[in-house]
């Protein structure tokens, strides 16, 4: 069903507003983890601030060590809906098991499936049958052919607001955290009919790299881009290394519409 032989028009998501899949680049950013009331209001008045529609932050975060932060739950998606809805902004949030997703689907307005759950089948059919767009992410050494079947899973169980998201994948090279596979792409693009976004900063796991892969992506034809944005990277909770600051954000946004504008994206 998410096949291009299938529909052979663009499926185009209306998310607070926003049409994402209408050939106009969309943007999500946010910090990685939501960590406090204060932190995700700074970073979604930023983001409000430029005219976006669409703010993320994980509060069920799936850490590598149990050790790591594991996010505020549902206080989290609490504080984070707050802070969207003072400025005009729809929540992305990861939803990591079927248990959790009644209760937060007061909170979330598109649910992101991580990397990690790429797979995790139940997830997928639950997600599948509510009415709100989802954020899947390609596994981490997931083949673009599993990557669609996850996708199929979703849209078999009724639920056809699918964004499939590019977030690198694992190969031997070190130089950056993933290798983000910008052919995928396009390849989804032909061979689906689902709006495809690339996440920049868990890719690369580089912030100087988080502008040139930007525009790589809207120049092969993504329909978004995703970034994290932190009030204070040095002291986040989780992915100090690679997201912006809200100067490094203004600088890099305001790079990536010249860019647009220079090369008449629109
Ligand atoms: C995230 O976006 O918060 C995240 C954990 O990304 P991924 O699932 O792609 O690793
Ligand atoms: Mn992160």
């Amino acid at each position: 069903l998410v096949s291009r032989k299938k529909k052979a028009e663009d499926t185009i998501i209306t998310i607070n507003g926003e049409k994402i899949g209408d050939g106009t680049p969309s943007f999500i950013f946010g910090p990685c983890a939501v960590e406090s009331q204060e932190q995700v209001s700074i970073v979604a008045e930023a983001i409000g601030a430029k005219g976006l529609r669409m703010i993320r932050g994980g509060a069920y975060k799936p850490r590598t060590s149990p050790y790591d932060f594991q996010g505020l739950g549902l206080e989290g998606l609490k504080m984070l809906k707050k802070a969207a809805v003072e400025n005009n902004l729809a929540v992305v949030s990861e939803i990591v098991t079927p248990h959790h997703l009644e209760a937060a689907l007061d909170y979330v307005d598109v649910v992101q499936v991580g990397a990690r759950n790429m797979q995790n089948f139940e997830l997928l059919k639950a997600v599948g049958s509510i009415n709100k767009p989802v954020l899947l992410k390609r596994g981490l050494s997931a083949t673009i052919d599993e990557f669609i079947n996850a996708a199929e899973y979703i849209i078999a169980n009724g639920n056809s607001q699918i964004i499939l998201c590019e977030r690198g994948i694992r190969t031997y090279e070190k130089a950056t955290r993933n290798t983000l596979d910008i052919s995928a792409v396009p390849i989804l693009k032909q061979e689906t009919h689902l709006p495809v976004f690339v996440d920049v900063t868990h890719s690369t796991g580089r912030r100087d790299l988080l502008l040139p892969t930007a525009k790589a992506a809207i120049a092969i034809g993504a329909d978004g881009v995703m970034a994290e944005v932190h009030p204070d990277p040095a002291v986040a909770l989780s992915d100090a290394q690679q997201q912006m600051n809200l100067p490094q954000f203004d600088e890099y946004y305001d790079a990536l519409m010249k860019f647009m504008k220079q090369y008449e994206f629109k």
